[in-house]
């Protein structure tokens, strides 16, 4: 019977790898990549550095499945595991289907009876939660945020009227955090605002400070990645 794995790759530190990730990239007949350029060159970097770890040394089909061709790939996966073919999954960073495309591959592979299968790793959620200082015993995920206010103030409004005392978290762009702050600013007040950024790369940081500060700071604007974390409280 043959499988599926979900594998995660690095957030950023090529190194944050595990060692199950590295043989399963390897062992695969298909693997289906966010971005087969950007995979390739993750794969020989890995073939570069960790010969010894790899009895299979052999780079696999390499298939393009992102958000925009997921549907039509669909059936091409079934049929490679009908084949008896082992099929691995990657995104371009972290977990796959975690703010990234995969999850109705993996719908339809359950409801096929073919085995879907996690090899875990690194997401940008739980590494910058686990280090923010913020409690997680409650936490809710919004992924990326809808762009149009009135769905974003909805969402702050139904998070605020919750009365949950939870730590909230989204990934952000650069480009949006200071609207993204604004609305918060409207439902909220001045409360504090955890950014996370860059996580395992050489400007990693993570800085905690009301939403005046951030107003300030993003005159200039900010780079890289981001995840956004803040404590709505009751
Ligand atoms: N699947 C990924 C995961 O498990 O974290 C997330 C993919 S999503 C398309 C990409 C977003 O995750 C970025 O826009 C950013 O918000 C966040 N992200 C990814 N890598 C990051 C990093 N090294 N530091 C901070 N945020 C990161």
């Amino acid at each position: 019977m043959s499988n599926l794995y979900l594998i995660a790759t690095p957030i950023g530190n090529r190194l944050d790898i595990t060692v199950r990730a590295l043989k399963t990239l390897f062992s695969v007949e298909i693997l289906l990549c966010e971005d087969t350029h950007k995979t390739k060159q993750l794969l020989d970097f890995y073939l570069q550095s960790f010969p010894d770890l790899l009895t299979d040394k052999t780079i696999p089909q390499l298939i393009s499945f992102f958000e925009h061709n997921e549907e039509q790939k669909l059936n091409l996966v079934l049929n490679f595991l009908k084949q008896d073919k082992n099929v691995g999954l990657v995104s371009n960073a972290g977990t796959p289907t975690i703010s990234d495309p995969g999850f109705r591959l993996v719908k339809i592979c359950r409801e096929n009876k073919f085995n879907v299968i996690t090899i875990p790793g690194p997401s940008a959620v739980i590494a910058a939660l686990s280090i923010s200082g913020l409690s997680s015993d409650k936490f809710l995920f919004l992924g990326f945020l809808p762009r149009k206010t009135g769905k974003q103030t909805k969402i702050w409004e139904e998070i605020k009227n919750s009365k949950l005392d939870q730590t909230v978290i989204f990934y952000e762009s650069p480009f949006r955090i200071g609207k993204t702050l604004e609305h918060i600013k409207v439902v909220f007040g001045n409360i504090e605002i955890t950014v996370a950024r860059e996580l395992t790369k050489i400007h990693e940081e993570l800085v905690t400070a009301p939403i005046s500060f951030w107003e300030e700071r993003l005159q200039r604007p900010l780079k890289g990645e981001l995840v956004v974390l803040f404590r709505s409280e009751k």
